[in-house]
């Protein structure tokens, strides 16, 4: 396919997941503003990922960092970039300048490592904690109920800002099931809200991909990740 070509898919794709994100929010009685989409590139190269920012997506997702820093290098430094999947403690010292956001902090030992990096570098670094909400074994995430013992860690962090939870709901073809993995999500996160106290402000909840983001959004979401409505048969 030719550059022009793929732009205008790109177009046609995201006005698309405009239109169902807005009528999501509007099932919700919820602004379009209070979502955003962070579109996962996971699957595309640097050549469609840099197509994005002028068709007014500035928010791209990976879920691996060596891919993460594969793309941001060479793209303009005015995309904020998301890191939605695992990182290994040794792969955070090439990750923090690049990345605007960590979604997926599945353990205590990463949350310190991203603290004393951050501190280094003086640096705030936002991030989410990635809750295992649909309870799947071996699966990456805090168990819903482990959040509130978290609370004097979270204290004693300086330069990571806890902004919020995420979660990935187990596939299902019919989307209308992951309603209860997304709820006990919003939930967790309001009762860490109201241990942490109003100092604090778990504003974010990223959930919702491409199969399910509706549900997602009519359950609270601030952030949905969509690859594969973007971007399919693009790799
Ligand atoms: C790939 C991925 C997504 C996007 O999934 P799609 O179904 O392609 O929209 C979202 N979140 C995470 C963590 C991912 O790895």
């Amino acid at each position: 396919m030719t550059e022009p070509s793929i732009q205008a898919l790109l177009a046609d794709r995201l006005q698309q997941v405009d239109n169902r994100l807005r009528a999501a929010c509007q099932r919700a009685g919820r602004p379009r503003e209070a979502v955003k989409l962070v579109a996962v590139t996971k699957t595309v190269g640097v050549e469609v990922a840099r197509l994005l920012p002028d068709l007014g997506v500035s928010d791209l997702g990976e879920n691996r960092p060596q891919e993460l820093w594969r793309k941001a290098e060479p793209l303009p430094s005015s995309i904020r970039w998301h890191l939605i999947g695992h990182l290994q403690r040794n792969k955070i010292e090439r990750t923090l300048p690049l990345v605007h956001m960590v979604h997926s902090v599945d353990s205590l030992r990463l949350l310190s490592a991203l603290d004393e990096a951050a501190a280094r570098r003086q640096h705030m670094l936002p991030v989410l904690l990635e809750v295992n909400a649909s309870r799947e074994p071996n699966k990456q995430g805090f168990a819903p109920e482990e959040l509130t013992s978290l609370t004097p860690h979270i204290a004693a962090l300086r330069h990571v800002q806890i902004r919020g939870l995420m979660t990935m709901a187990a596939f299902d073809v019919e989307a209308e099931k992951c309603r209860p993995t997304f709820v006990n999500l919003r939930e967790s996160r309001d009762r860490l809200q109201s241990e942490l106290g109003p100092q604090y402000r778990l504003d974010e909840l990223s959930m919702g991909m491409t199969n399910d983001f509706e549900i997602a959004v009519e359950e609270g979401a601030t952030l949905v990740r969509i690859g594969t409505a973007l971007f399919e048969g693009l790799g």
